[in-house]
C-alpha cells in the first residue's frame, strides 16, 4: 500500500501530530485525508519534492563535459577496488 504524506493547512494552529508532516498508509482507491486523525483540523497532502528534483538539469550537470569544466574528476569503478580516471 502506498504511503502518503500530509501536513496541516495551518501548521501554526495544528497539533504536534500534523504540525510536521506525517505519513498515512492508504490504498489508491481511498479518498485522501482532509482532517488530522488526532485533532481534526484540515490537512493537505504534501507533494513530494523528490520527484520534482529529478530533472534533466541534474543529468546534464553530471555529464562528463560539465564535470571537466568544473574541475571535477570522475572515477569509474572497474571492480576489485580499482578506479579508472575518465575525465
Ligand atoms: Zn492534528
Amino acid at each position: 500500500m502506498p504511503t502518503y504524506e500530509y501536513q496541516a493547512c495551518d501548521p501554526q494552529n495544528a497539533c504536534p501530530h500534523c504540525r510536521e508532516r506525517f505519513e498515512v498508509r492508504q490504498s489508491m482507491s481511498e479518498e485522501p485525508l482532509t482532517a488530522c486523525p488526532e485533532c481534526g483540523r484540515p490537512v493537505q497532502r504534501a507533494i513530494s519534492l523528490c520527484t520534482v528534483a529529478t530533472t534533466q538539469s541534474t543529468k546534464s550537470m553530471l555529464s562528463d563535459r560539465n564535470l571537466k569544466e568544473k574541475g571535477f574528476t570522475k572515477l569509474v569503478n572497474e571492480g576489485g577496488g580499482k578506479f579508472r580516471k575518465t575525465v
